[in-house]
């Protein structure tokens, strides 16, 4: 399966681009609409996971747009975050009114519109937050065997990501280096257990790179955890 679906729906093609290829680097299939009648066209085939939707459209405007989905029951529910212009308030209350779930002004902050669509595509689809393991600025994603960290991909060897994964799966408990061999390796494989401290340094090596806050931490005649208080601090 391919990543969450996101419709963007905006005539200025700068800002369509610009949200085409940093919503791409999130993971994101995106595809671009630039008039509200074509959208309204193509969202009556197979909804996307999310529509990020331009106020001011030609053919039919998104607030419009956005009122007619929600009176269709296949689209009733389907996350709209709405993108209007600074200066437009009272539109934004309007926009809220006819059942946009969100809105941001223009010009907006590229991150923090990210974060609005991972959020709300956490919500509306609990199924993505079982998929995506996030913790602080990192984030692994089970179906493209993606590793981010702050945004930017992280190259993991097979093994590394398997050790990623079981970590970040109970964030705080310690697990030995028999448990990990086993939950990682696999029951009755035969590996060193400093196979495991190997393994380890690369993961770190890879996720780390020259940043200060290390995920994983090392209990001395214990083993390793997922450190807990890594999503936590900024
Ligand atoms: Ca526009």
């Amino acid at each position: 399966m391919a990543g969450p679906t996101v419709l963007v729906v905006e005539d200025e093609e700068p800002l369509a681009l610009l949200l085409r290829y940093n919503l791409e680097a999130e993971g994101f299939d995106v595809e671009t609409v630039a008039r509200g009648d074509d959208a309204e066209l193509r969202l009556r085939e197979s909804p996307p996971d999310l529509v990020l939707l331009d106020w001011m459209l030609p053919g039919v405007s998104g607030v419009e747009l956005c009122r007619r989905l929600r009176n269709r029951p296949e689209t009733a529910t389907l996350p709209v975050i709405m993108l209007t212009a600074r200066g437009e308030e009272d539109e934004r209350v309007r926009g809220l009114a006819v059942g946009a779930d969100d809105y941001v002004v223009k010009p907006f902050s590229v991150p923090e519109l990210m974060a609005r669509v991972k959020a709300m595509l956490r919500r509306a689809h609990p199924q993505i937050v079982a998929r995506m393991l996030i913790a602080g600025d990192l984030e692994l994603d089970r179906e493209t065997r993606r590793v981010r960290r702050a945004g930017r991909e992280v190259n993991l060897g097979p093994t590394e990501f398997r050790l990623l994964e079981f970590l970040m799966q109970s964030p705080g408990r310690v697990f030995s280096r028999e448990q990990l061999l086993n939950g990682v390796w696999g029951h009755g494989v035969y590996v060193d257990e400093r196979t495991v401290d190997v393994h380890v340094g690369r993961l770190r090596k890879a996720i780390n790179r020259g940043r200060a806050r290390d995920p994983i931490r090392t209990v001395r005649g214990a083993g390793y955890a997922f450190n807990e208080e890594f999503s936590a601090a900024p």
